[in-house]
């Protein structure tokens, strides 16, 4: 039997099942004993206590898991949700109840607004099961624990439990819920530790239960073969033989130089990033580090993260995207207005030229890191449409003293316009996530139309083909800063098709750059030929990975 989800990375691993225990049960709706002064300073002990340890288990993790811990901890401290708590218990209502109650109606609103909102309500369940259980003076309930290597199954994974796991001992990570950007996600990418999120079904495992794990297909084997066992552990020893292998520059058999560069959201990412080979950045997210911001971010205060991301790549390229938000990651300070279709909103640079002054001080933030630090700088904005926007945004970079200055392609119209958009941006880079949703009118975080969400589509294909003529045409740069970058067959199809960079999340670089050294560029552009020739998704994927 198979199961299947959405595969994070492309490992295999193959190993026993072990279950995350069921949580606590839901509070009775019992009342508190009349007190609800002592009642309230009781719940306040408990979420003080819950923050606190949230903290030094975060100081203890480091890295991304102190990140989420952090996040965790304010969320327990929450003024809104503290207010929402009080108002309960004032009314009658008991401890353990009233925390229940608020947590659950505050994740019920995340869940409603989707996308990355809707990921971090698991971290909301999470913080309240322990406050719960401190009210009730039980443990929280833990992660497994195991002598031997296991595959871990869950419903989802929240910070709390991924920051305590050892992951040492953990093969790879199947859970029922969660996308592509849910923490156990983001756990995985980091780690290196293969993941398949959103298997229907996942919860029907029982511990013991041999599976074969294969991210690179999403799909989980269960009660294997012996021959499906040996290939699956062949399989394993030839990715390991891949991530072994020296670490170069991306370059293909002919020796055409293909640079491969990172994806990063925080400047604390760099560092394994450099260490995997990324040879600069390609995409860096800054809207990553304001989500939780309320106000603005001050100049100061950017330039800091900048200069801190620039200082690991000296010599190197690092392109910085502006604010992209809307959608799946609004920032409060930017998108005020309710949305209907929030995807076909004011979001990415329509955002910022609505509220220009938060534009002007990111680039002059930018500027500021750039003249402090010796990383080459590129600077783009995401979700341009045409020619005018490019020409708003380059003047304005230029003005404010950025030297290279280029936009996204995520819109349609834009690749269909990319000849007149490079007579002013010095250089395109394409995020294929947008624009594959928008190509394919599918929503890119709904699972239900995930299966129009495929940069191999030929339409999509296409545009990049259109992007990469007008990139050879005018001598400029053609980057691309999605998703199928990170896919080795596609990324040779890419490069046949005019990229002249890929950037991806760092994990994926040992493969991509296996990948290239295999083809020549006169192939890969052959290769792209037949797949945006192709008529469906499936069959550009069969036409574009023969070797
Ligand atoms: C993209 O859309 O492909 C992209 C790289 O941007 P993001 O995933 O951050 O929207
Ligand atoms: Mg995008």
């Amino acid at each position: 039997m198979d199961l299947h989800g959405i595969g994070v990375g492309r490992g295999v691993a193959v190993g026993q099942v072990i279950r995350m225990p069921d949580p606590l049960p839901e509070p009775a709706d019992s009342g508190h004993n009349g007190d609800a002064a002592a009642e309230n300073a009781r719940v306040r002990e408990a979420l003080a206590a819950v923050a606190a340890d949230y903290q030094v288990r975060g100081e203890k993790a480091g890295g991304a898991a102190r990140d989420v811990l952090e996040a965790a901890a304010l969320m327990a401290q929450d003024p809104t949700l503290i207010d929402d708590v009080t108002s309960r218990i004032d009314s009658g209502t008991s401890g353990e109840r009233a925390i229940f109650e608020a947590f659950t109606s505050f994740q019920e609103i995340l869940i409603g607004m989707g996308g990355l909102m809707a990921e971090r309500a698991t971290d909301l369940g999470d913080v309240s099961q322990r406050i719960i259980a401190n009210l009730r003076g039980v443990p929280a309930p833990g992660v497994p624990t195991s002598d031997a290597p296991f595959i871990l199954v869950a419903a989802d994974l929240a910070p709390a439990d991924t920051a305590l796991l050892d992951l040492g001992k953990v093969l790879a990570l199947i859970t029922r819920d969660g996308g592509p950007t849910s923490h156990t996600a983001i756990l995985a990418r980091s780690k290196s530790i293969p993941a398949i999120v959103g298997v229907t079904g996942a919860l029907d495992l029982t511990d013991g239960t041999v599976v074969v794990a294969d991210a690179a297909t999403g799909s989980v084997r269960v009660s294997p073969t012996e021959a499906e066992i040996a290939d699956a552990r062949q399989r394993i020893a030839d990715r390991a033989a891949i991530v072994a292998a020296p670490i170069t520059d991306g370059v293909l058999a002919d020796g055409t130089k293909i640079p491969l560069l990172a994806n990063l959201g925080s400047p604390a990412e760099a560092a394994s990033a450099v260490e995997l080979g990324a040879e600069g950045v390609g995409l860096f997210r800054t809207e990553f580090l304001f989500l939780d911001a309320k106000t603005a971010p001050t100049v100061e205060e950017q330039r800091e993260q900048y200069a801190a991301l620039l200082s690991h790549f000296p010599g190197k390229k690092v392109v910085v995207r502006a604010l992209d938000a809307g959608a799946d990651k609004p920032l409060s300070f930017l998108n005020s207005a309710h949305e209907e279709n929030p995807a076909l909103g004011l979001r990415g640079l329509r955002a910022l030229r609505a509220s220009e002054q938060i534009l002007r001080d990111q680039l002059t933030a930018l500027a500021q890191a750039d003249a402090e630090t010796d990383a080459e700088l590129w600077v783009m904005a995401p979700m341009v449409s045409d020619s005018e926007e490019t020409e708003y945004f380059v003047s304005l970079g230029r003005q404010l003293g950025l030297k290279t200055v280029g936009v996204m392609a995520e819109v349609p119209s834009l690749a269909v316009l990319a000849d007149q958009v490079l007579e002013t941006a010095d250089f395109v880079s394409i995020g294929t996530n947008d624009l594959t949703q928008y190509t394919l009118a599918a929503d890119r975080m709904l699972g239900s139309v995930a299966h129009f969400q495929d940069p191999w589509h030929p339409a999509v294909l296409r545009l990049v083909k259109l992007i990469g003529d007008a990139g050879l045409a005018s001598g400029k740069p053609v980057g691309i800063c999605g998703e199928a970058a990170a896919d080795p067959q596609l990324a040779v199809v890419l490069v046949g098709l005019g990229a002249t960079t890929l950037s991806m999340t760092p994990a994926a670089l040992a493969d991509v750059r296996v990948e290239l050294a295999k083809h020549t560029m006169e192939q890969a552009r052959d290769l792209a030929t037949q797949a945006v020739n192709a008529r469906t998704a499936a069959g550009a994927r069969r036409l574009g990975s023969r070797s």
